[in-house]
């Protein structure tokens, strides 16, 4: 079959470039070609179709009547070519007219047997869309017939047979774009072809009685193959794959509207054409149905917008609450992991009101119902930019977090918990309700909307379970992460509401034994843990970026201290430990110079603590710092010396002014010979350099013996004193002749170790 398609394609294509001007050496009638090739061209498409219908069993009936169709047509060619076109005078209408003619009525009877199949009965805008490129395409075809009329001339019977070809080939097209319509304008391939063959058909027809009529037509020009054109096109048609069987339109896109809209414009300009020029009534009645069907038409199209919108906006609102419900909410969601940026988070949030069955079951439904709406407007009043908020169902919400880190989600979370918490007045009577809630951080947890909505409702039932409020979703690296962010979470209002506290630890000359300052070491006064130390929160406040309020918090407090002593006639020199990111802060200095001014204290009396490994970090903004630090005249002391790789020729380098020697070495001085030698050549080669050296760490009467024995200058430990309130340390610091009563002190508390008040004595060995 592939093979005779070739054929008919090389043949016709043969036959239409012999008619291209300047290729024939003879113009006019050439009877092989304009003759018998044209003929088998006819035959041949005739042939295929057939053959296609033979063996392929879909449309076939349709095929067949086709196939026939262009037989009959064939037939009035070649009784033309082998017979008429010799009779003298040339009859009109002859025998070949009755081929020619035959072909109408079979192809209509195939197409509308064809189309059938490839239509659904579509709605009523489908209909109309056709009517009107029916009717838009009879007004123009109207105006082709009239020039047509006006020239024909003879006796009824040759009148007829004029005006039938143009009505045939009419109703040809009227009924390939009312298909057209009925498919939605997306006619597929089968129907392409048809409808260009069909075209073909047409215009040759016209042309050629236009050409009839006006007595200058001539053989051998581009208008005789177009026949063949059709007819090899309609034949091209038949070898497509039929179409599936129709499916429902999906009627979206512009070609859907195009089509009409350009009869019904075309259809405009015929009237406003016919308002100036003299056009055939049937012509100007055709356009005006055009635009009448036109306008049904925007009207229908109006409605079912206005319906459309309508299901649309039921299908995605909770009834009760009017919010989002699961469909929405998972559209928004999917839009809005496509648009996260690299780096970029969000958080789902699943919310079920705790003991909600309670109140249902006591109170009744529609309390219930009421209950979820006002919990509805509750949590809408929380919803900012893009945030989306959706009822999932029953007593449980959804919530979409644009931001978003854990911490803040956690926050967000609990915001909305503690607006839950807050009673409800329904009908007089006062409801309390609490919710658990679960979080589940997009991409870090999943990146799918399932994914997310899945987690999120693991970390709500451990949150149910727990009775802890909030969870976040973790994965297994995370750690205890809702722990870590509950920690995070209190420590801003601890940071905020004061519940942060210093105790100071003395530092003593070794030789002397004088007080030469403390060392303010800061605790929390947790509401419900007690009082906590600081390994439990300082590298959580460093790690979620709250070191900065924290420091000015503890820096304000023992500033405060060094002035109520001062007021007190005692000036003691406070140090106070600061941390990487304070150390990278370069308004650091001058907060600190701020806070001295205010406070009337000169910058020597303080001394900040950097350990040695933050020190590390060599970052030119950090030495840029404490060099700033320096010149304002605050002290700068290395904590915990030795525990990092720093050489002390690479220290001597760096803007400080004084080693605290790690108390791990201290701990072993009495044990281990080696760290003996260790601090005793660390000592020395300190005092080399010029760098006061404290020894902290001092238990016992031994280690300080040891120590000012190697020299060293000062010291600091739970043997010298236990850091304590500021209330506690009133002995180290009454006026008067110190020295014996810090001995006796020691004395003391070496023989009761540990028993002291609100000193640090309840942390064993830390
Ligand atoms: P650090 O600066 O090296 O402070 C000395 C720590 O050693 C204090 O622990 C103190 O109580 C403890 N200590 C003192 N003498 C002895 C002793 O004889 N034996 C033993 N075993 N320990 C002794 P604390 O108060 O728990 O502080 C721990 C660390 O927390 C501090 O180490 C410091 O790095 C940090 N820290 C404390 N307060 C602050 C603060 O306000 N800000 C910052 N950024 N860090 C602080
Ligand atoms: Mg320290
Ligand atoms: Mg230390």
């Amino acid at each position: 079959m592939s093979l005779l398609r070739w054929l008919l394609i090389l043949a016709v294509t043969g036959y239409a470039a012999t008619t291209i001007p300047g290729v024939r050496s003879h113009t006019g009638y050439n009877v092989l070609i304009d003759g018998w090739l044209h003929n088998a061209t006819l035959v041949g498409a005739s042939l295929l179709i057939f053959l296609r219908a033979y063996l392929v069993r879909e449309d076939r009936a349709a095929w067949v009547l086709v196939a026939s169709g262009i037989g009959f047509f064939a037939m009035g060619t070649i009784s033309l070519v082998s017979w008429v076109q010799y009779i003298v005078p040339a009859p009109y209408p002859s025998v070949a007219d009755v081929g020619w003619l035959a072909f109408y009525p079979l192809l209509y009877v195939g197409l509308v047997v064809a189309a059938r199949r490839a239509v659904t009965m579509s709605s009523r805008n489908v209909w109309l869309d056709s009517v009107i490129g029916v009717l838009g395409v009879s007004a123009f075809a109207a105006l082709g017939l009239q020039v047509v009329l006006d020239h024909t001339s003879g006796g009824l019977a040759a009148l007829i047979t004029t005006i039938a070809y143009p009505i045939g080939d009419l109703i040809l097209l009227l009924l390939v774009v009312g298909t057209y319509g009925l498919m939605g304008w997306r006619p597929g391939r089968v129907w392409t072809y048809l409808g260009i063959g069909v075209m073909f058909f047409a215009v040759a027809d016209t042309v050629y009685l236009i050409l009839i009529a006006t007595n200058t037509y001539t053989a051998g020009t581009p208008l005789d193959p177009m026949w063949s054109v059709a007819c090899s096109m309609i034949a091209l048609a038949a070898m497509r794959k039929p179409p599936e069987r129709a499916k429902p339109l999906r009627r979206q896109g512009w070609v859907v509207l195009f089509v009409p809209s350009l009869c019904t414009f075309t259809s405009l300009c015929l009237l406003v054409y016919a308002s100036t020029r003299p056009v055939p009534v049937l012509c100007v009645v055709l356009a005006t149905a055009t635009m009448v069907v036109a306008a049904i038409r925007s009207a229908s199209t109006f409605r079912e917008v206005q319906g459309m919108a309508a299901v649309r906006q039921e299908a995605r609102t909770d009834e009760l609450t009017g919010l989002g419900n699961r469909r929405q909410f998972h559209d928004a969601v999917r839009a809005q992991i496509d648009s996260l940026a690299l780096g970029e988070r969000c958080a789902v949030m699943i919310l079920d009101l705790d003991r909600f069955k309670e109140v249902n079951d006591a109170l009744g439904h529609p309390m219930g119902d009421q209950l979820l709406v006002e919990v509805g407007q509750r949590l809408a009043g929380h919803v900012r930019g893009r945030d989306v908020l959706a009822r999932l169902g029953g007593d449980e919400f959804a919530l979409m977090l644009e931001l978003s880190t854990a911490v803040g989600a956690y926050e967000a979370a609990e915001r909305l918990r503690a607006d839950l918490l807050q009673s409800f007045t329904i009908d007089g009577m006062t409801i309390h309700i609490d919710a658990s809630v679960g979080i589940a951080i997009c991409p870090d947890v999943a990146t799918t909307v399932d994914g997310l909505l899945q987690r999120a409702d693991i970390a709500m039932y451990q949150a149910k379970a727990e009775r802890c409020g909030t969870v976040v979703y973790q994965t297994e690296a995370d750690g205890d992460l809702t722990a870590r962010l509950r920690l995070v979470q209190e420590l801003r209002t601890a940071i905020a509401d004061g519940q942060l506290l210093l105790h100071y630890q003395p530092k003593v000359d070794l030789r002397s034994q004088r007080l030469i300052g403390v060392e303010a070491l800061v605790r929390w006064q947790h509401p419900t843990l007690g009082l906590l130390f600081p390994d439990s929160f300082v590298a959580e406040a460093e790690r979620s970026g709250l070191m900065r309020p924290f420091t000015t918090v503890v820096l304000g407090l023992a500033l405060d201290q060094v002035r109520d002593w001062q007021t007190a006639g005692m000036l003691v020199p406070m140090a106070v430990n600061i941390s990487t990111s304070n150390l990278l802060d370069v308004e650091l200095p001058s907060q600190i110079e701020a806070m001295l001014d205010v406070r009337g204290l000169p910058a020597e009396v303080l001394t900040v603590e950097v350990t040695e490994s933050t020190l590390m970090v060599d970052a030119p903004r950090a030495l840029s710092v404490l060099g700033r630090l320096r010149a304002l005249g605050v002290r700068v002391s290395v904590d915990d010396y030795g525990t990092g790789y720093s050489s002390l020729a690479r220290l001597r380098e760096l803007p400080v002014d004084e080693l605290k020697l790690d108390r791990s070495f201290i701990t072993e001085l009495g044990s281990d010979d080696r760290a003996a030698a260790i601090v005793d050549s660390t000592v020395k080669l300190a005092q080399s350099l010029g760098l006061p050296m404290v020894a902290e760490g001092i238990e016992t009467a031994a280690a300080m013996k040891r120590l000012t024995d190697f020299g060293c200058d000062i010291g600091q430990g739970y043997f010298i004193a236990r850091p304590a309130p500021a209330n506690e340390l009133t002995d180290w610091l009454l006026p008067g002749p110190a020295a014996p009563r810090r001995a006796d002190r020691i004395a003391i508390r070496s023989a009761s170790r540990g028993s002291a008040g609100s000193v640090d004595g309840g942390r064993g060995g830390s």
